[in-house]
């Protein structure tokens, strides 16, 4: 476990899940979107994981949270069962249908900060009901930059809750559908308008493998995705993209648009990473040279020259 001073806290789920894609099948592997938050932030900063689980949490799992360089302090372990998901992809490896969701622990989570994390400078508020959201903001004392993600299921059953969640954090991420939703907008521009009209000074909206935009008053950044030959698991992509973007922003110590642009490579290529494999697995090996490697390949890709005069 890392011993320096926690720079990032993340509060999220962590979940046992099972997962189908058109090709292959995982039955109970570890999950969660504070678990894919937290595997991918700790590779560029020390972060503290602040989540629930139940007495069949296995040994050998925390061990991983452990490798990963994860401060543990704020992990509560319960009697009873740990959250549990199961979904199953379409076709197209990216709409999905749930099959289950069993609360269990996380029904009655209420999530205490240790003293050692209420200091840190960067908070990620990764997808869990608004109200648990709303503790952990209460809880850190002058945070510099709060983000958080969210689901559909929220927007549709903690709507209030969620928007005054909103109204607090320096930045709103979640997916494209979810923001049309939740501003009731269908063209992107307009929805991040009225998105940023509820408080954050940043929307980021995550499009698959369309890739990622990000909204403010500055104006707006259009990044791709990584192009892939092949996606194993979709799962947590989003929650490994935020990761990766809030871990790599908080060890810049500084945030602003340029900054925040950068972050967003490495949570796109960490991501890109994070869906070569079931669950946390393709992350377990992941290397700091194997990111900026990536992370090179990616910008050259971008590379755009002025136009050119013939000579
Ligand atoms: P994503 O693919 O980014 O939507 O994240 C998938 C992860 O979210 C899975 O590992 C699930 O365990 C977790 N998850 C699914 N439903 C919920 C929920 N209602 N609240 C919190 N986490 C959830």
């Amino acid at each position: 476990m890392s011993e320096n001073a926690v720079q990032l806290v993340v509060v999220g789920s962590i979940g046992i899940d099972t997962i189908e894609t058109p090709f292959d099948r995982r039955e109970s592997i570890l999950g969660g979107s504070a678990s894919y938050a937290c595997a991918t932030s700790a590779l560029f900063t020390d972060v503290g994981m602040v989540g629930v689980v139940g007495a069949d949490f296995l040994a050998e799992y925390e061990a991983l949270y452990a490798q990963f360089g994860i401060n543990l302090t704020g992990l509560q372990k319960k009697d009873g069962e740990t959250f549990r998901w199961s979904g199953v992809y379409k076709d197209n490896m990216d709409d999905r249908d749930t099959l289950s969701t069993e609360l269990n622990v996380l029904a009655e989570f209420s999530p205490t900060l240790p003293a050692a994390y209420r200091k840190a400078p960067y908070v990620f508020l990764a997808n869990i009901g608004p109200d648990l959201q709303q503790h952990v903001i209460d809880q850190i004392e002058k945070p510099e930059f709060v983000a958080m993600d969210t689901m559909d299921l929220w927007i549709n059953i903690q709507r209030d809750a969620l928007i005054k969640v909103i109204g607090q954090v320096d930045l709103l991420t979640l997916n494209e559908s979810e923001a049309r939703r939740l501003s009731g907008e269908h063209f992107l521009p307009r929805a991040a308008e009225c998105l940023l009209e509820m408080g954050p000074r940043y929307v980021l909206i995550k499009k698959g493998e369309h890739g990622s935009m990000l909204f403010s008053k500055e104006g707006i950044f259009v990044l791709p995705a990584f192009p892939l030959n092949r996606v194993v698991d979709p799962t947590g992509a989003g929650d490994a993209f935020a990761g990766g973007f809030m871990g790599a922003l908080a060890a810049m110590r500084e945030v602003d648009q340029d900054r925040i642009r950068s972050a967003m490579v490495n949570g796109s290529v960490v991501a890109s990473f994070a869906v070569e494999a079931f669950g946390l697995d393709r992350l377990k090996t992941l290397t700091r040279d194997e990111i900026d490697t990536r992370a090179h390949a990616f910008r050259e890709m971008m590379r755009v020259p002025e136009a050119l005069t013939p000579a």
